[in-house]
């Protein structure tokens, strides 16, 4: 087992690893940038090392500094958390070139599944249904439009190293095509530093639906069954459940099986994801898959009782996986709220700046996993997410009712935050039936009066 881990990351991700590897025994490492210095990963871990300023091209994505402050530290591994260099093969390789290992899959299959466009070429190999579009990457301007002419609108044209909801734009006519083509390849290029996209139809009203698969170094692969994460805004999840109420038996089984058969087939090491889109029919289609820990792996740890961040430590160390596909079970109904610091009201616009009183509810089913305090600033530079809420009971009905009231326990004051948002949803009909998918967020806006999303009580 690793003596001393790097932890890459910063925020709630960062204690999460730190919390894991003090379980196993293994001292930590924080690394952050100037503006994190009075975050909580930092006062938890055993070190922490300044890499640079709050920008992240000057800190927690400068892999030069965070090699400086392993090799100062003497670490065996760094675990990269989720965004920033958790899917860059060429961080994972100058791990292993460092003889640091990396806790995460090898930088063969991070560079094949990571791209998005490759990513669907394997699941098509292995025949799983993909969303209908373009056969893998297209360079050329008219033939992109040809293309999108003939698949009918409305399409959407994606990144191929897109991510976090980003780099994906929805085309509804073949006039806005060419100019939503440029503006994406641009975006893509300034983002990801890869401006190559591709081309897919627009599925109507879909359910997110998604596969956390567990897989160690000596073959054996296990999937720990779905979370459906079809609550979004941006293209970016902020409620996810598991296991999904929408999936049939049969359906969470044939998934299940296809999921494993792409991990399998890009030889899948550690824990990673795949996503997929199900249609109203039950049509699955494979979107792409996430080769790290995911935001809402909580709720599968508390579905089946498996701890999956220490299972990435033992995986990466070369420990044998010890589950049996048979032993994963759905034990409870999870469900957990994005908290983030955002005006729902505005359109989910950022709300950065001081909390100036945080109190965090508890109680049994209840965990919390948050990197913040009264007094903690929230710094503009990075993602908007403050805290997980999860609330996990023996059926949905009751999650949704304890959901309901850690919200209503849960105070951060001094900056708006999603908790009057999510804790209406709690009580939504539409999201009680359990029928909703990616356009929940949109129509439930419509139909909600304003004053139910008042931030006066939270
Ligand atoms: P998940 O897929 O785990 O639900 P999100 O899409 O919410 O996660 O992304 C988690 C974090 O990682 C966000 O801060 C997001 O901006 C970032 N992220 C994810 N993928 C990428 C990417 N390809 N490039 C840059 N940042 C990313
Ligand atoms: P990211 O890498 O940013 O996570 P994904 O490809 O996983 O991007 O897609 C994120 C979300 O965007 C999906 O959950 C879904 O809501 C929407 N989306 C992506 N592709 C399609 C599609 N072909 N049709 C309809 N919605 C889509
Ligand atoms: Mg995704």
């Amino acid at each position: 087992m690793f003596e001393k881990v790097l932890i890459a990351n910063r925020g709630e991700i960062a204690l999460r690893v730190i919390r894991a590897c003090r379980e196993l025994g293994i001292k930590t490492v924080a690394v952050y940038s100037e503006v994190d210095d009075q975050s909580l990963h930092v006062q938890l871990a055993d070190e922490a090392i300044c890499i640079g300023d709050a920008t992240s091209t000057n800190s927690y994505l400068r892999a030069d500094r965070i090699f400086s402050a392993a090799e100062i530290t003497n670490v065996d591994a760094i675990h990269p958390g989720y965004g920033f260099l958790s899917e860059n093969p060429t961080f994972a390789q100058q791990c292993h070139d460092c003889n640091i290992t990396f806790i995460g899959p090898s930088p063969e299959t991070i560079a094949s599944i990571g791209n998005k466009s490759f990513a669907k070429n394997i699941a098509k190999s292995v025949r799983v249904p993909c969303v209908p579009g373009s056969e893998g990457i297209i360079d050329d301007e008219m033939e992109a439009k040809n293309l999108a002419d003939s698949i009918g609108y409305p399409i959407i044209i994606k990144a191929a190293a897109g991510g976090g909801g980003k780099g994906m734009r929805l085309v509804n006519n073949s006039v806005s095509f060419c100019k939503e083509y440029k503006m994406v390849k641009s975006e893509a290029e300034k983002a990801f530093g890869n401006g190559s996209v591709y081309i897919e139809k627009y599925i109507e009203d879909p359910h997110h639906i998604e596969f956390q698969i567990l897989a160690d170094k000596y073959g054996k692969i296990i999937h720990m069954f779905d979370r459906d994460c079809s609550i979004q805004r941006r293209y970016q999840k902020l409620i996810e459940e598991a296991p999904s109420p929408f999936l049939s038996e049969k359906l969470r089984n044939e998934m299940g099986n296809a999921a494993i058969k792409i991990a399998k087939k890009c030889n899948y090491q550690n824990a990673g994801t795949v996503e997929f889109l199900v249609d109203k029919h039950g049509h699955y289609y494979f979107i792409e898959m996430n080769a790290r820990i995911q935001v809402e792996h909580g709720v599968t740890e508390e579905m089946t009782g498996i701890d999956l961040v220490k299972w990435q430590l033992l995986i990466a160390a070369g420990e044998k996986l010890t589950i049996d596909q048979r032993d994963v079970k759905i034990n409870k109904h999870a469900i957990e709220c994005r908290i983030n610091a955002e005006n729902p009201l505005k359109n989910f616009a950022p709300c950065p700046g001081e909390i100036v009183l945080y109190y965090s509810p508890g109680g049994h089913g209840v965990r919390v996993d948050s990197h913040v305090y009264s007094g903690y600033i929230i710094p503009q530079y990075y993602d908007s997410m403050v805290a997980k809420l999860i609330a996990s009971e023996q059926s949905r009905e009751l999650a949704i009712k304890k959901m309901y009231s850690a919200l209503s326990e849960y105070m951060i004051r001094g900056v708006k935050t999603t908790i009057p948002f999510v804790r209406a949803v709690m009580m939504d009909k539409g999201y009680i039936t359990g029928q909703y998918t990616t356009k929940f967020v949109d129509d439930f806006l419509k139909r909600t009066p304003t004053d139910a999303l008042d931030f006066k009580n939270c």
